[in-house]
Order: structure tokens, then sequence, then C-alpha cells
């Protein structure tokens, strides 16, 4: 007896790979190979060079106590002291945490800030504690990994699920735990105990820097386009506002919960002051209501996944309609979705350059904090557009001088970098 498979379960028998560390992994395998690397170097890139796993008690507003586990992942030193954000999220796992901490290497060796990568994260859901329960976590958690950050060795930031104040809990448990204030040992803080002018909307601003620099393959400007963004967080909320300020039409917008979308375009800064005050757009009274998912497909010049990683698929992929993609979000595009997204035309701007915006600024932060020096607002923003322009042109420039997409040059730059750094310093001892 022969046994046919429905055709859908035949399509369905490969099972697209979501694992992030495997596709980070993946990643750098093309990049290494397009660049002919020693194997050896290639060896030493695969791994975090150190990681830190704890598991910490906090007491409740109930009084139980909980359990709950964190990560740091420092990926690589070869360039200057590590860099990357803290993360607190309900399914956050070591594996996530490694491909980020990559991640936030070949970003930081693209942006050429001194820094190499690192990731940290809490699994937890931040939506469920209350404030005081937030900031025992955090200030437990800090003191657990208290001798494994520093300004001369890894720097945490914000990322999703925390945010200016998260910093400022942060650094007081650091600084109390050294017995003076170190405001360079986190950046992202806020800007009264010298966190940097522009940091919190560094991470959108640069996403409208690069869309800017691409529309001009298309002879269009910001104020022609139609924008949808999926996340309204850090980096989609101001990126959504940053792009109706400077006269895009944004169309749609969704948060965890619901997504909102109107042809005629969206009044973002009621959005913001919605989702501001009641934490959702559930009460929002704009627009009509469109899924998360749905928001993706949308026909629109310019599509902002911001939220979350694994987002297209080889699964929806197909369904993209925008022009182009600018990946706010870190890892939201698969490799296997990428490649549809080219066979399709989809211009992609990719993560390690688009959401770049955030590690430059916490930069800027970073050597403010180290010389007491403080920089206006105005300044920060124009060394940022800078950077993030000239970014985007040397990006732009290698993938046409080498025939590959904009993710494989933004990895040629960066990965030919941090290898240029581990082959001159050598290999100790
Ligand atoms: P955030 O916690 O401030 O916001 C995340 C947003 O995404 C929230 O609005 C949340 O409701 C929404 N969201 C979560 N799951 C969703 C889903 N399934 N569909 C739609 N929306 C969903 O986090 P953030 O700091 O804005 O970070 C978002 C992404 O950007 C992450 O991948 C993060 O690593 C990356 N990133 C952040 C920064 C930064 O400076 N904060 C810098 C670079 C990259």
């Amino acid at each position: 007896m022969s046994i046919t498979m429905e055709p859908n379960l035949q399509l369905n028998a490969v099972v697209e790979n979501l694992n992030p560390f495997d596709n980070a992994l993946s990643q750098l395998d093309v990049a290494v190979s397009h660049l002919g690397l020693d194997p050896n170097i290639h060896e030493i890139l695969k791994y975090p060079q150190s990681q830190m796993t704890v598991h910490f008690p906090v007491k409740m507003d109930s009084e139980i106590i909980r359990v709950y586990t964190g990560y740091r992942v420092q990926h690589n030193r070869s360039r200057g002291p590590c860099k990357g954000g803290i993360r607190f999220s309900p399914n956050v796992d070591e594996d996530e945490v490694k491909a980020l901490a990559m991640l936030m290497t070949w970003k930081c060796a693209l942006l050429n800030v001194p820094f190499g990568g690192a990731k940290g994260a809490v699994t937890c859901d931040p939506r469920t504690l209350s404030l005081s329960e937030t900031e025992r976590l955090t200030r437990r958690f800090t003191s657990e990994i208290i001798n494994f950050i520093g300004p001369e060795v890894d720097i945490p930031a914000p990322d999703m699920g925390t945010n200016a104040q998260t910093m400022a809990w942060m650094m007081d448990t650091y600084s109390m735990g050294k017995g003076r204030t170190v405001p360079a040992c986190v950046t992202g803080k806020p800007v009264s105990i010298g966190g940097s002018e522009g940091r919190s909307d560094a991470t959108g601003r640069g996403i409208v820097f690069v869309t800017r620099e691409a529309l001009k393959e298309w002879k269009m400007d910001i104020t022609d386009i139609t924008v949808a963004v999926q996340g309204f967080g850090n980096v989609g909320g101001v990126a959504a506002r940053i792009f109706h300020e400077m006269g895009a039409k944004v169309v749609a917008v969704s948060d965890a919960v619901n997504g909102i979308y109107d042809p005629k375009g969206l009044d973002i800064p009621s959005l913001i002051a919605c989702a501001n005050r009641d934490g959702s757009l559930t009460n929002s009274r704009t627009g009509e209501p469109i899924g998360s998912k749905e928001l993706l497909e949308l026909k629109v010049d310019v599509l902002v996944p911001a939220a979350i990683e694994n987002q297209i698929t080889e699964s929806n992929a197909h369904t993209i309609k925008a022009r182009v993609v600018v990946e706010g979000a870190n890892g939201p595009t698969t490799p296997g979705a990428d490649q549809i997204l080219r066979e399709n035309d989809v211009f992609l701007i990719p993560d390690i350059l688009a959401n770049g915006g955030g590690v430059v600024v916490s930069y800027f932060e970073w050597v403010q904090d180290l010389q007491f020096f403080f920089w206006s607002e105005q300044q920060v923003n124009s060394k940022m557009e800078d950077i993030m322009t000239n970014a985007y042109r040397e990006v732009r420039a290698t993938a046409l001088h080498e025939g590959v997409n904009m993710r494989l040059a933004a990895y040629l730059i960066a990965v030919r970098r941090v290898s240029d750094a581990t082959s001159l310093r050598g290999i100790y001892p």
C-alpha cells in the first residue's frame, strides 16, 4: 500500500529553522565564504568570548519569592569593550542572547564605533511586574553581573522591555557596588544623570536617515511615501513619529496587542499619547483595526518591522508588497525569507545598518560620560546623521561593487573589520 501526502503537508515537510543563533551563524558563514576568510578566524568568530547565566531570587509585592534567569553574553572584544542592550522578555533564552550579541559585534564594526558586541536579558514578562518588582529585579540582576560589566569592559543599554528608568537603576546599583558614581557603566540613561541628548530618539531617527538615503534610488522624498510600522515601542514608536514629523504618511502601526490602519494617514502624536497613557493602542479611536501580520502585507512604500525577530519568514515573505523593508528590530527576517524578498525585488535595509542609530548615540553618551563634557541635541543628531548616512552609502557601494544584496554587503564590511582586528592582535599567548 502506498501512502500519499496531502500537498500542503508535503510543502510543510521542511520546517524553517527559526533558531536565532543558527541563523546568525549561517549569515556569518555566507560572509566568511564570500570574503574567503581564514577558517581559523571563522572558528573564533563563531563563539561568544564569554557568557554568564544567573538564577536569582526576587521578592514579589505579595512577599513570595520568584527565581528569575538572566544572561549576559559578550561575543567579541577585539575592537574594544563590549556593548549591547538588556532585554526583559518572557521567551528569551540563551540562543537568542548569543545571536543578538553576535549581531551587535557586526553592528558596532559596520558603524565603526570602537566596541565589540554583547547582549543581556532576563526571562520575565515586564507587563506583569509592578514598578517596584521591576526595580528589585533590575537591581538584583545588575548586582549578579556587576563584575562582568563596566565602562571599560561591557556597557549595557536598553532593549525590548527596558528603558531609561531601567538604566538609571542599573547605573545606581553598579555605582553603589563600586562606592562611586560611574555614569559610563550603562548608556540610554535619563539626561539628568549622564544620559545623552538625543539617545531616546536615536534608533528611530537613524531608521529615518537610512530610509531617506535609500529613497534617492527611486528619486523619492520622505514626503512622497507611505509607511507601515510593526512595533510601537522605543524603536517603532519613535520611527513612526519622526516619519510623520518629516511629512511621510504613516498608514499603519501595531503593538503586541493591536494594530491600526488608515490609508489616509494616522495621527501619530495622538497614538503616542494613547500608548504612553494606557501602555497599549487599545483605546485609540482612529483608523480601523489590523492584525500585526496583516500589517506586514500592506502595499506601502516603506515597511518597518520594529517589534521582534522572525516576523518575515518563508511562510509570509511572498506576501510582502512594500518597496523597501527597513529592519528596525533585530533579526525580523529569516535567511529563507531574505532570499524570497530578493527574488521579488523588495529592497531590504538590514538591521545592523538600519537600527544602528541607537548604538552610535550610546557611543556618544559613553564618550560624554568618560569626559564629563556634554553635547547639545543638535550636535548629537548631526554627528549621528553623518555616521548613518555614510554607513548607508558605504554599504550600498559595496553591494553594487560586489553584486550582492545589502545584508551581505553590510556583513562583508563588518566581518572584515572584526577579522582584521583579530588577526592584527594575534592569538594570545
Ligand atoms: P520595546 O519593548 O520598547 O517595544 C517593542 C514593541 O513591539 C512594543 O510596542 C510591543 O508591544 C511590540 N510587539 C511585541 N511583540 C509584537 C508583535 N508580535 N507584533 C507587533 N508588535 C509587537 O522594544 P524596542 O526597544 O522598541 O525594541 C524593538 C526591537 O528593536 C527589538 O528587536 C530590539 O532588539 C531592537 N532594537 C532596539 C534598540 C533600542 O535602542 N531600543 C536599538 C536597536 C535595535
